[in-house]
């Protein structure tokens, strides 16, 4: 495929100026959601064929987000685009100052396996509100879900305005090549890398929601039961295959065993099984082994009986686990959980803030001095007090991480904003110019000067 011809009709049909019309957008984020609600039954087949993700977490953890995110953008898309008075200094009256979102232009979205549909669709959504022409590329690892969305939106879509193109590493790599006006990509920190190199040959700007190790503070005044029941929520959904899952748990040691009782109840409450539609499978042979090699077999308490020809890890956690064990030393991204413990909140922060900075951190306490410290002193994308993930489905906060775990946000008007450029003018009338900055200068205009300007 000639990825330069693409780009460079999708560049033509933005310069006709069709996507700067709000109605535009709005029509085709509309005909988005038509096409989507009217696939439900093969976007669920598709996501069930790859990992058996049941119909439930895809309709909660997919479509339903989607959905919300187009929802929003109906509504607000013609406040987000409207131009923004700013204040004008005394230099420049009678003038006036404002700012204009203004789309990129172009952009290439490439997207992860865990969440597929929703981490390639929603930054879609965000660049089609922008008025953004968009180029979506997919994870190729779930190739059904990739194969759905390619045909859904190459079929209903004008290829010069939103266009699919499936791949892998090969097609990535040439897609690169190209200059794009913004490229948003959700995936691991080391690919994260090489996007922000390739973006740099073009000074393309970029938006990377990575991933990273996020921690989950407990101390020891927390209502355990409900700490370990959204604790297992969290981490068990999808698998555990989620950016913003808990990642391991630091829990203060008094409570720990009651802590670990909890959740074993929990995880036995929820019934996890891949042939009720409970659990999915992790999403390939090469994830199970990097998996099942983090299992420290003499540190399980739960699970770790796993099961490789269908690719199941059940929830299992681990205790008595240092940071200096392997599954200590990655991102783990899977149903495994660390138990590690601690004596004083110092100590923890300290702990957390000699890994790289987290994508979500969450801290579960009654204790107003443990929550503020965490707040104050640990540096993450985003997180919670008492709960863990939810953040992510409110729209009002941005989503993104810091430091290793990514650049940028989105969500919401955040997304809009992650694809507009904000052009700030500056506009005055004809018939007023004072002569103070024009030459010839003289100490009286000088003098005069500094006494405007006041510094
Ligand atoms: P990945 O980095 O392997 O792949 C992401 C995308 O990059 C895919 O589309 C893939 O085709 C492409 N790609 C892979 N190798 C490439 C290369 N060498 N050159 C160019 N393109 C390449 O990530 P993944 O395995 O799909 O996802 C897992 C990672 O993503 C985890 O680290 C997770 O934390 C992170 N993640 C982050 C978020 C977030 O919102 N911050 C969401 C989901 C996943």
């Amino acid at each position: 495929m000639n990825y330069q011809e693409i780009i460079d009709k999708q560049q033509q049909f933005f310069n006709t100026n069709a996507t700067k019309d709000i109605s535009f957008r709005i029509k085709e984020l509309k005909r988005l959601k038509n096409i989507l609600k009217k696939n439900e039954a093969s976007l669920y087949n598709a996501i069930y064929k790859d990992f058996k993700k049941s119909e439930f977490e895809t309709y909660v953890t997919e479509l339903s987000i989607i959905y919300h995110e187009i929802d929003l953008a109906l509504v607000k898309v013609n406040k987000w685009a409207k131009k923004k008075k700013a204040s004008t200094g005394l230099a420049n009256l009678p003038g006036k100052s404002y700012i204009i979102p203004e789309p990129f232009g172009t952009v290439l979205v490439i997207g992860a396996w865990n969440y597929p549909y929703q981490l390639s669709l929603c930054p879609a959504i965000a660049a089609i509100a922008a008025g953004c022409t968009v180029v979506l590329k997919p994870s190729e690892v779930p190739s059904r879900t990739a194969a759905i969305m390619a045909t859904l939106i190459n079929q209903n879509f004008d290829p010069n305005f939103f266009k699919v193109i499936e791949g892998g590493v090969k097609e990535t790599t040439e897609l690169l090549n190209v200059k794009f006006d913004k490229i948003f990509f959700t995936g691991s920190v080391p690919v994260g890398k090489i996007i922000y190199q390739a973006a740099a040959k073009h000074l393309t700007p970029v938006t990377l929601e990575l991933g990273g190790k996020s921690p989950a503070i407990i101390t020891k005044d927390v209502n355990i039961d409900m700490t370990a029941k959204r604790l297992v929520w969290a981490k068990f959904l999808n698998a555990g295959q989620t950016c913003i899952a808990p990642d391991y748990v630091l829990v203060e040691s008094s409570i720990k065993d009651k802590l670990l009782s909890s959740i074993k109840e929990h995880i036995e409450k929820s019934d996890y099984n891949v042939e009720n539609h409970n659990y999915t499978q992790i999403i390939n042979e090469k994830n199970f082994d990097r998996l099942n090699d983090m299992i420290d077999r003499d540190k399980v308490c739960i699970g770790g009986n796993v099961n490789k020809e269908e690719r199941i890890i059940p929830p299992t956690v681990m205790k008595d686990v240092e940071f200096s064990d392997d599954v200590m030393q990655d991102e783990i991204f899977g149903p495994i959980l660390p138990v590690l413990t601690f004596d004083t909140i110092e100590e923890a922060i300290k702990q957390v803030k000699n890994l790289s900075k987290p994508l979500s951190c969450y801290v579960f306490t009654k204790n107003n001095n443990v929550k503020k410290k965490v707040l104050n002193e640990i540096s993450f994308g985003g997180g919670a007090i008492n709960d863990a993930m939810m953040h992510f489905t409110e729209q009002t906060l941005p989503f993104g991480g810091v430091g290793n775990s990514g650049i940028g946000s989105y969500h919401g008007k955040y997304g809009f904003e992650t694809f507009s450029h904000y052009k700030s003018v500056l506009q005055k009338p004809f018939w007023i110019e004072p002569n103070f900055k024009y030459s010839p200068y003289s100490d009286k205009k000088l003098n005069f000067l500094k006494r405007f300007i006041g510094l």
